[in-house]
Order: structure tokens, then sequence, then C-alpha cells
């Protein structure tokens, strides 16, 4: 018998584009919560599906709800209630990826914190797919700028972080607005109580699927390390420069030591960037953009900070502090090591968090493999430095600038190789492109000279 957790998505009921589309993607095999949940989801059951972050659960639900969906038919048909603004983004562009197999599948982000006007607008283009924060949704559908009486497909994702958040009511409120006749999707990384209730209030006959916290996939391969509360900062710069992992998420308990550390990687001559609560959504979405894409080679986070991040191919992952909660300790390791790579967890341990060691090892049930600071080794290799450096545009969605016509400036105008360019993120003001690191500089000069559409643009490196 075949191991469901290596099955293509071949064996289900998609249409031959999507396929093709899925292989395009390099979504060859499907991973463990999608083999169990599309099943049952594809035949119009309602489900709870819990699986831990990074699992592939965006696309269980968006592979569902583009099979419910007729293109033909301008009337908003799925909904995805996401927590957060960052969130209902990435979702939406997971659905767009998914969506290329169809012709003009329009779908819609309708958060807080953006001025309404514009939504209104794009609304009344007509959207296929919502994809939004309940807030901001509420809002729509008491203006009745936004109506559901077409909608087959409902989806809560991150169900356990919005009711955290307070969206119990919320949530309650937008469901029963939605037709009787519908499917009812909930994606959640944790059970916790509140979400047999929420799916007591509006959901039938859910078919509950659950893939274990234990880490599916790659390998992680755990290091332990004691250190005096004070060398901190110096064993996480031996750290990286003797593993000198591609990129790397660091994780601190508390906010000050985030800033503290990546002060003192900045000040080593790293490339690292803090993530913490208060930033502002600018820099946040430039923190993140800029990580993502290859040009900073640490982000020093807390866990609050990091929750529902999704970034691919993280090399390593290191515990600044060891979290008092074992379950953290989880979710922090498993972003690494995914997809069948290999990852690195490097954990900092003080006298003082043996007691939490002792926890994490029993909920892993396995011993913690110690080490020590001393056999660190420096590559001689010279400092580490990300492979891209990032180009900051003025000017994004609202200007019309596309992926396309950027690397269409950096290649066909400029001469630059498909190679020299990396991810390309167009925002609503601004656009995002990574670039070869050791052509940085001279292309900020000669895209400041030329032009993208005709028309002259203001660029910038980032770097600090
Ligand atoms: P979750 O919502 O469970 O936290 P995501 O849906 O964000 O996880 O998926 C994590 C990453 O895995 C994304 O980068 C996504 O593109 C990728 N991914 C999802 N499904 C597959 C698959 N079947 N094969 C390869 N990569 C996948
Ligand atoms: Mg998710």
């Amino acid at each position: 018998m075949s191991n469901p957790s290596t099955a293509g998505f071949g064996a289900l009921p998609l249409n031959p584009a999507t396929l093709a589309n899925l292989q395009r993607l390099g979504y060859l095999a499907m991973t463990p919560i999608q083999a169990a949940s599309l099943p049952p989801a594809l035949l119009g059951k309602d489900i709870i599906a819990q699986a831990k972050t990074g699992s592939g659960k965006t696309a269980a639900f968006a592979l569902t709800l583009l099979a419910n969906l007729n293109a033909r038919r301008f009337a908003v048909q799925s909904l995805v209630l996401c927590p957060t603004r960052e969130l209902a983004d990435q979702v939406t562009t997971e659905i767009r990826r998914l969506a290329r197999a169809e012709d003009n599948i329009k779908v819609v982000t309708l958060c807080g914190g953006v001025p309404l006007r514009g939504q209104l607008a794009t609304l009344e283009h007509g959207a296929h797919i919502v994809v939004g924060t309940p807030g901001r949704v509420m809002d729509h559908l008491a203006r009745e700028s936004l109506k559901l009486d077409a909608l087959n497909t409902l989806v809560l994702d991150e169900a356990d972080r919005m009711l955290d958040m307070g969206f119990f009511d919320d949530i309650v409120t937008v469901a029963k607005q939605c037709p009787k006749e519908r499917q009812t999707l909930l994606f959640s990384a944790t059970y916790p109580e509140g979400i047999a209730k929420l799916a007591a209030q509006f959901m039938r006959d859910p078919v509950t699927v659950k893939v274990d916290a234990q880490h599916a996939g790659g390998q992680i391969e755990q290091r332990w390390y004691e250190v005096k509360d004070g060398d901190r900062v110096a064993a996480v710069s031996l750290l990286l420069n003797h593993f000198r992992p591609a990129s790397t998420l660091a994780f601190c308990n508390t906010k000050a030591q985030c800033r503290k550390l990546a002060d003192a990687l900045t000040s080593q001559g790293f490339s690292a960037l803090a993530l913490y609560g208060e930033l502002e959504q600018r820099e946040r979405d430039q923190v993140l953009v800029r990580f993502a894409n290859r040009s900073c080679s640490v982000l020093v986070a807390t866990d609050v900070a990091a929750r529902g991040l999704d970034i691919a191919n993280l090399a390593a992952v290191i515990n600044v502090d060891v979290t008092p909660d074992p379950e953290v300790h989880i979710h922090r390791i498993g972003r690494t090591g995914r997809a069948g790579e290999t990852g690195q967890v490097l954990n900092l341990v003080s006298m003082d968090e043996m007691g939490s060691v002792g926890k994490i090892e029993l909920l892993q049930g396995r011993e913690s493999e110690w080490h020590k600071l001393a056999e660190l080794t420096p590559t001689g290799k010279g400092p580490l430095v990300p492979p891209m450096a990032t180009l900051h545009i003025q000017g994004g969605r609202k200007e019309k600038i596309r992926p396309g016509d950027v690397l269409g400036a950096l290649t066909a105008d400029l001469g630059y190789t498909r190679e020299q360019i990396g991810k390309i993120d167009v925002n609503e003001f601004s656009t995002y492109v990574a670039v070869d690191r050791a052509i940085g500089g001279e292309a900020v000069k000669r895209l400041n000279e030329g032009r993208i559409k005709g028309k002259s643009v203001k660029v910038r490196l980032l770097d600090e």
C-alpha cells in the first residue's frame, strides 16, 4: 500500500489543468494534511482540520473552494476568514497561484487598516473569492457592498488564532449570513475548546482530520549548547559563523532581547532584522520581504510576531532562549526541515532553563544532544553575507506595476540575466525586487535613470 503522505494529487478528482498547474508549482506529492482532508473535502463534506504551521493547509482549502467555483458566474462563491491582514495576503497569493490554471478568477482581499473606498470599487468590479478579516468583512456585509447569497464555500483559516483574538461572535455573525446550503472548512494549528463550540454553531456533520504535531517530511537535527546568560549574543554569532546557514530564524522570548540581538549582529557585520509586535505594518512588510527574498540572513523574532509566518527553506532555527512552553518549542522548530529538506535547530540553554529542556524532552520523547560552544570554529570564509539585495521601487499595484514589468526592465532593457533577479513582490504602493547582491548598487542607479512601463521611477537599496 502506498504511504498516504507521499500520494500524488493525480488520485484526486481535480481537472487536468489544475493538476498540470500543481506540477508546475512543484507540488508533486500531497502533504499529510492534504492527503487526509482533500478526499472528503472534494466530496463536499464539512471539515475540521488540525495540523501544525507550514503543513500545507492553505492548498487543502484552496483546491476545494476552487473545485466548487464556477468562473463564469460573477458572484462571490467563497469566503475565507483569516485573523490578520498578513495572513489574508498570504492566503490570497496562494489561491491566485493555485487558480492560475483557470482564466480570470478574481480574488479580493478585504482587511482593516486599508481605506474602504478602494475595496468598494474593487468589489463593484466583481469577485469570485473573498479573503478577509472578520471585522472588515462584517463592515462590508453591513454596507451591502459584499453579498453572500451565491456563496458555496466558507473557510475559517487559523481558527485558533481568530478565537485568541476575540473573533468568536464575529465569525458566528458572518456564518449566519451565508446560505445554509454550503460547505464549511475549518483549519487550525491547535485545537482549543472554543473550536468545538464554534463548529457546533454552524457546521454540518463535520469530518475531523488531524495530523500530529510530530514533524512530518524533512529531517531536523537538534543540538543543545549550555551558555551563560551574558554570552548569548556571542554564542549566536559563533553558531552563524560556524554553520553558515543561508537563512536563520532566531527566537527570543522578549521584544527587548530581539532588538538587542539584531543590533548586536548588525554591528558585527551580519545582515539581521528584528520582527516584533509593535512594528508598523509597512516596516513589518519590509522585514518579511527582505528575509523571504534572501537579502537578509537572520530574522530575530518573538513567538507572537512569527506566528503564521510562511517562509520556505529555512536553513536553521536558533532558540536564543529556551521557551518555557514545550508546545511552543515544537512550533518553533517546525519552521525548518520542511518538505524533505534537512533543517538545523540550535538551542542555547542557561542553567536556569534546564527545567524547560526536561519538559521538551518529555514531549518529544527523545533526549537532547549536547554540544560545547568551544567546538565551534570559524570557517575562515569571511562574514556571512546573504546572496541577494532588495531594491525598493516607489510604486506598486496602484500604479499598475506588475512583476513582469520589473523583470522586463531589468532583463530586456538593462540586460541583466534572469538568474540575477530573485523574488519580486508588488504591494499596493511599493515594489520590492531581490537582485544578486553584486549588482545591487548598479541596478538601482540604472533603474533610476531608466523607465518601467514607460515611466521614470524612484528606486533605492534597502540596507541598514
Ligand atoms: P499552513 O497554512 O499549514 O501553515 P501553508 O499552506 O502556508 O501552511 O504551506 C506552507 C508551504 O508549503 C507553502 O510555501 C506552500 O507553498 C508549500 N506547499 C503546500 N503544499 C505543498 C505540496 N503539496 N508540495 C510542496 N509544497 C507545498
Ligand atoms: Mg495557514
